[in-house]
């Protein structure tokens, strides 16, 4: 807590190319809110431009492992069947939501839905492009992807989108001010209504 102010789970989720990082790292920058990114971990090669410590933890698989074993998660998964491992660290959203933050884990369908077991009141946003055709063009002009990576994800992309219904609010980014406009009135809409019930109403 935060001198009174209640933190909170932020969880977005949607295929990959949906633009959540960059509607993500918007948000951070421009919605009033005490909002903190939950940096996750994984074994994953850093693309370039990406920094250690900032876009993601990176980890060996031995190094990810140990610290799952540890039980230093709140959630893990082997993302795209091809070995990497992604997790939410526990310390990280602990400390967030204890010091009164507002934390955003972007993560995917199915962390989203273990995440949801522990904390039930956690905000749950599922941002997406409009169409898989969308998706498509999207993955190939960003071109950090092979053909098969983009395969793959374009198949993730199509289960992702059955989850949809299981979160409370869906935007569609097809325009990324548009997108982060819409998710900041979403948080902020949550923060007017927690201040007006009891700060153990709404946190976990
Ligand atoms: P990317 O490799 O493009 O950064 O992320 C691939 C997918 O992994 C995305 O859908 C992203 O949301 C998801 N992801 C990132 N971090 C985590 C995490 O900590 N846990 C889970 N379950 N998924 C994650």
């Amino acid at each position: 807590m935060n001198g009174g102010t209640p933190g909170q789970l932020v969880i977005i989720s949607g295929p990959s190319g949906a633009g959540k990082s960059t509607v993500v790292g918007r948000l951070l920058a421009e919605c009033e809110l005490p909002l903190e990114l939950s940096v996750s971990a994984t074994t994953r090669r850093p693309r370039p431009g990406e920094v250690q410590g900032k876009d993601y933890h990176f980890l060996s698989r031995d190094q990810f492992l140990a610290r799952r074993d540890n039980g230093e998660f709140l959630e893990w998964k082997e993302v795209f069947g091809r070995g990497d491992y992604y997790g939410t660290l526990l310390g990280t959203v602990t400390a967030g939501v204890n010091a009164g933050k507002w934390v955003v884990l972007e993560i995917d369908v199915e962390g989203a839905m273990t995440v949801i077991e522990t904390y039930p009141d956690a905000i749950t946003i599922f941002l997406h492009p409009g169409s898989t055709g969308e998706l498509e063009r999207r993955l190939r002009e960003r071109g950090t992807d092979s053909a098969d990576a983009i395969a793959r994800r374009l198949e993730v992309a199509r289960r992702e989108m059955t989850f949809r219904d299981r979160y409370k609010h869906h935007v569609q980014n097809d325009a990324v001010d548009k997108a982060v406009a819409e998710v900041c009135g979403i948080l902020n809409a949550r923060a007017a209504a927690a201040t007006t019930k009891s700060p153990s109403d709404t946190t976990r």
